[in-house]
């Protein structure tokens, strides 16, 4: 499950640059660009965790040493005060 959310999260970002890129000028044109593709690709690195701490876990689960310590997000986010 973490090596797939990486992945996907990786190749929708580099996918998105990619057609940014190929476009030429008109990649960051906002009707007919690829900006929009590349903000949502970007949407998905934080959620379930970034590449690197993902790159970590994966790490620590094929070592034997993941021990998740996180407390859920909606606790994080209510000590934060920024939900709740
Ligand atoms: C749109 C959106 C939706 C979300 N939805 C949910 C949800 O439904 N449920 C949920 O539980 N969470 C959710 N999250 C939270 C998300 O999981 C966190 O944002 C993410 O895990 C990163 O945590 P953080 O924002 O506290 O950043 P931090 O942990 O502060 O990370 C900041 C930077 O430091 C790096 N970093 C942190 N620790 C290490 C390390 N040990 N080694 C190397 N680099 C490190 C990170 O890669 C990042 O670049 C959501 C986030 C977003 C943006």
């Amino acid at each position: 499950m973490i090596v797939g959310k990486l992945l996907a999260s990786e190749t929708a970002v580099d996918a998105a640059l990619a057609a940014t890129r190929l476009l030429g000028a008109r990649g960051v044109h906002p009707e007919i660009g690829a900006v929009q593709l590349v903000n949502d690709a970007l949407m998905t690195l934080s959620p379930s965790g970034t590449s690197e701490v993902n790159r970590k876990r994966i790490a620590e689960i094929a070592l034997g040493r993941y021990h998740a310590v996180v407390p859920p997000w909606d606790e994080q986010q209510e000590r934060e005060g920024i939900m709740g």
